[in-house]
């Protein structure tokens, strides 16, 4: 449970923080029991023990919204719908893009074995009571055509996804989304300053509390996304990284030369490598320094196997 935590936020309303593999989770309770975002696939015996920490075992589940098909958001739904029979959210293309999307760099969007239950689709400024508060849909595509961020308007709560995080936000992939997802991201940022919010709980990271903080978080990411606009090779060096370190994070601990041989069988990998001017061997090895260096992979003293200190 090291570095998992369950803050309140206001009455009845909590996240429950998981970390970079992992979505973090926002459960709503009072007249319902609502949880937002479902963790991995690989992760869900753990999901299983916060919610039970939390007082929210997955059974007394009432509704399970998903914020976009990315395995690190919708992995765990499958199990908590088939022992809860939660009725599932999403934005209205949810079931579009996991019919369609099917696997992510993490892994397949859906368990083939449980079949897709009918998702109670949210349209963009649809009003959505969830728990005891009343939420705004806001659609906020970019990262996913899908993605949905919530804003609770009488305490000023941002659910911002993947949209924002702090200073920076998920990554944007052309090759499945689209080349218009990097303008979208922008307009989605631009969409959620204009909320003007008091607290922002992204799904990866720490709540952000005040509106200053927000909008100078806000700022930041939009200064990236008009550099990614400009200058293709920072998005590609910024979705290189977040899939190379998911590879270290998927396996760790795990030698150099086994994780050369799982991220050289990365299809964008090599592409991306190949676009920036690089051999893949020498791609490989920037990432590593790279990363190295930020201090987010880290080598063994005792065996040499690298592994990556960030919460999962
Ligand atoms: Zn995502």
């Amino acid at each position: 449970m090291s570095g998992q935590r369950i803050v309140q936020i206001a009455e009845n309303f909590y996240v429950i923080l998981r970390g970079w593999f992992n979505a973090n989770h926002i459960l709503l309770t009072g007249p319902e029991t609502v949880l937002i975002d479902t963790g991995h696939a690989r992760d869900q015996r753990q999901t299983v023990q916060l919610l039970e920490l939390a007082g929210t075992p997955p059974h007394t589940l009432d509704r399970i919204l998903i914020t976009h098909a990315h395995q690190d958001h919708i992995g765990g739904a499958p199990m908590l719908y088939t022992q809860s029979g939660a009725t599932l959210l999403g934005h209205r293309w949810l079931g579009y893009a996991i019919a369609n999307r099917q696997s992510d760099w993490l892994g397949p969007v859906w368990t083939p074995e449980t079949p897709l239950p009918p998702i109670h689709g949210l349209a963009d400024g649809e009003r959505v009571p969830l728990g005891q508060y009343t939420f705004q849909v806001i659609h906020v595509p970019g990262h996913a055509f899908e993605m949905i961020a919530l804003y609770e308007p009488t305490k000023r709560i941002l659910l911002s996804a993947d949209a924002a995080h702090d200073g920076d936000l998920g990554v944007l992939a052309p090759e499945m989304e689209g080349i218009g997802c990097v303008p979208q991201a922008l307009e989605s940022v631009e969409r959620l300053a204009r909320l003007d919010a008091n607290v922002m709980i992204p799904s990866h990271g720490f709540p952000i509390m005040g509106r200053e903080a927000i909008a100078s978080s806000l700022q930041r990411i939009h200064r990236r996304l008009c550099q990614f606009l400009e200058q293709p090779e920072k998005r590609m060096r910024h979705l290189a990284r977040r899939v190379f370190l998911y590879q270290v994070l998927l396996h760790q601990p795990i030698s150099e030369d086994e994780l050369r041989h799982h991220t050289l069988a990365l299809r964008w990998f090599l592409s991306y490598g190949e676009q920036l001017g690089y051999t893949p061997d020498a791609f490989f090895n920037d990432l590593l320094a790279t990363l190295s260096e930020r201090g987010l992979i880290v080598r063994r003293p005792e065996d040499g196997l690298l592994e990556s200190p960030v919460p999962m």
